[in-house]
């Protein structure tokens, strides 16, 4: 049998890693229903299997808990990762976020415990930039090598600019996603879906948690084109800028 190569770089893999990571799907003792169902693996080598390992419970407690979540996440918050955050004395939150808050609303019968805070977004960028190369080596059976960039859908700013940046990105992959498939046999969980390449021969992915955090990867493969784009630039300099995607209008600066 030939030796595989390891989906992050070019060592040969001593061990196969899940992505996402498993501890993101339930176990039937706190869903009831098989939420593990043909889970994905990609073959790792030491150094990524290990390096990655310290990310899953981070981001685990980073996305089950979001508002909006699926039944399923809400489940897997209060079950396993009220657990995760009580063995470790709750310290596991603060490594999570950089700036939290906990807020109750309802009364003292009956009430629902959010967390509010900012996320450690470079740890999150990083985690979900392994995740998207583990789904193209799964996806495309060849390790991705370009640049690969990450999109939080689901966090929240203020500023003007990112703001719309992302929901002009979402619309983008709303357009370009519209009956595509979508893959993954857990899809409460996780499933994932691939735009075509367009001009320049880049491509977006989607991830999607719990049928509500939604991350965005850009894949720009090293053969492709360097993309030029005159609204781009115009957007970066600063200027007033407006795009158009489809019927809506997108105004930046
Ligand atoms: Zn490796």
């Amino acid at each position: 049998m030939p030796q595989e190569q390891c989906y992050m770089c070019d060592e040969v893999a001593t061990s196969v890693e899940h992505v996402p990571p498993k501890c993101l799907f339930p176990e039937i003792k706190d869903s009831g229903v098989d939420l593990r169902v043909n889970l994905i693996t990609v073959p790792s080598c030491e150094e990524h299997n290990c390096k990655k390992s310290h990310d899953d419970e981070f981001l685990m407690v980073s996305i089950a808990g979001i508002l909006g979540n699926n039944s399923i996440g809400y489940q897997h918050y209060n079950g396993k990762i009220q657990r995760a955050l009580r063995r470790t004395s709750y310290k596991l939150l603060e490594k999570v976020f950089l700036r939290k808050e906990l807020i109750r609303i309802g009364d003292e019968n009956q009430f629902l415990e959010l967390l509010w805070g900012t996320p450690d977004h470079e740890r999150l960028i990083s985690c979900f930039r392994y995740i998207a190369h583990g789904i193209h080596r799964h996806h495309f059976g060849k390790n991705f090598n370009g640049i690969i960039k990450p999109y939080l859908g689901f966090l929240y700013t203020n500023e003007k600019n990112p703001k719309t940046f992302k929901a002009f990105l979402k619309e983008k992959a709303r357009l370009e996603l519209a009956g595509k498939p979508k893959y993954g046999d857990n899809p409460k969980v996780f499933y994932y879906q691939f735009t075509d390449p367009d001009e320049f021969g880049l491509y977006l992915g989607r991830l999607c948690f719990y049928q509500n955090v939604d991350v965005y990867i850009s894949y720009q493969p090293t053969e492709a084109k360097a993309p030029y784009h005159l609204g781009f630039e115009l957007m970066n300099s600063g200027i007033k800028t407006i795009f158009k995607l489809g019927d809506k209008e997108f105004e930046f600066n």
